[in-house]
């Protein structure tokens, strides 16, 4: 049994390749924080957790040290730190930086359990490896950019791309969305994603406009937590709304799917609760029969898509690749999990340090 020796938790600030653009702000830098869960067996699980926003990188890392200390000499195995951890925060309520942090630590402990068995994590969870069908997630770049990256996604295979829209206007919008549908003509489906940048009833008129171009889903056209709002937008329009990334836990999730707030659901792997949270949510979309994307986390959703019933399309979208020794490869469109041990995460020590947070 793999016990808990120590945690180390590194933050770092990632230049992104190309800046992320989204009509609620832009991102350049991927804050992250890099963890290391050490066993006593010598056993080292690894992930990483995206903070959005640079002033909350600290705050992580402080948190999972203080965790670490409650962890030491403990069994390092998901469920048992879980029950561990999870009555400590039952006033305070796991939600938040919380869940955040107790789900890199899940995270860690899933891919160290799975290196311990020498298994690929998708193999330990009853998964065999396959090519999971992957979208190339794209940001607010405007028509000329837009048009140059929809090629590049028929160049690389995929039969799905995402752009981000909520342009100053509705007339932007379709502009946009129709010169990059006419790049990728029939080899590839556009979705698009809002943000949460509209009210709903600018969300009522823009959907309505949007609900003839056969886009593959709409996502979060209003703010994350407007099950209301998103449901009278759902029974308005029969575009498929995605929602997910949002979702602090599975209870949300539960209530997002009872108010009728979507068709489709993505939860988000840190948000969701990591690797035990994303199985749980795997098992209500599946009693919802509602299809089920990742978002970004790529590594770990690459080896958790093909053990989720309703699996969709993985998000792909590259923040972690300047300190990743092995990046997620993509093959026509496709994510390649390797036949190897753990999620597959090793840290390139040398990026680590340059992009160390003092
Ligand atoms: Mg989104």
């Amino acid at each position: 049994m793999l016990t808990f020796h120590s945690l180390q938790a590194t933050p770092v600030s990632v230049p992104l390749a190309q800046p992320v653009r989204t009509a609620s702000g832009t991102v350049t830098h991927a804050p992250l924080v890099l963890i290391d869960l050490r066993t006593h067996q010598g056993v080292v699980g690894r992930s990483y957790l995206f903070t959005y926003t640079p002033l909350a990188l600290k705050p992580v890392v402080q948190l999972l040290e203080n965790l670490a200390a409650l962890l030491k000499d403990q069994p390092a195995a998901p469920a048992a730190i879980e029950q561990m951890l999870d009555p400590r925060f039952r006033l305070l309520g796991n939600t938040g930086l919380i869940t955040a942090a107790l789900a890199g630590i899940d995270m860690a402990a899933w891919d160290a359990a799975a290196i311990a068995q020498n298994l690929p994590l998708m193999r330990l969870l009853g998964g065999v490896p396959r090519p999971v069908p992957a979208y190339f997630s794209q940001g607010m770049d405007g028509i000329e950019r837009g048009c140059e990256l929809a090629q590049e996604a028929l160049d690389r295979g995929f039969a799905l791309m995402k752009i981000k829209i909520g342009y100053p206007t509705l007339a932007e919008d379709i502009a946009t969305i129709r010169a990059v549908q006419n790049v990728l003509g029939s080899q590839c489906a556009l979705a698009v994603d809002f943000n949460q940048s509209l009210t709903v009833p600018q969300a009522m008129q823009r959907l309505r406009a949007l609900d003839d171009l056969g886009l593959a889903w709409i996502e979060e056209p209003t703010r994350y937590d407007d099950d209301a709002g998103h449901a009278q937008l759902a029974a308005q329009t029969h575009t498929p709304i995605q929602l997910g990334e949002n979702w602090w836990g599975t209870a949300p999730m539960q209530a997002s799917l009872a108010a009728g707030a979507g068709d489709l659901v993505m939860p988000d792997l840190m948000k969701i609760g990591g690797v035990s949270g994303w199985l749980r949510a795997a098992a209500i979309a599946q009693a919802w029969r509602r299809p089920m994307s990742s978002h970004i986390f790529q590594e770990f959703t690459a080896h958790l898509m093909p053990v989720t019933p309703t699996a969709h399309w993985l998000e792909y979208l590259d923040i972690a690749d300047p300190v990743l020794r092995q990046p997620l490869q993509i093959v026509d469109g496709k994510a390649v999990v390797r036949d190897a041990p753990g999620a597959g995460l090793a840290w390139v020590d040398e990026a680590v340090q340059r992009f160390r947070v003092p």
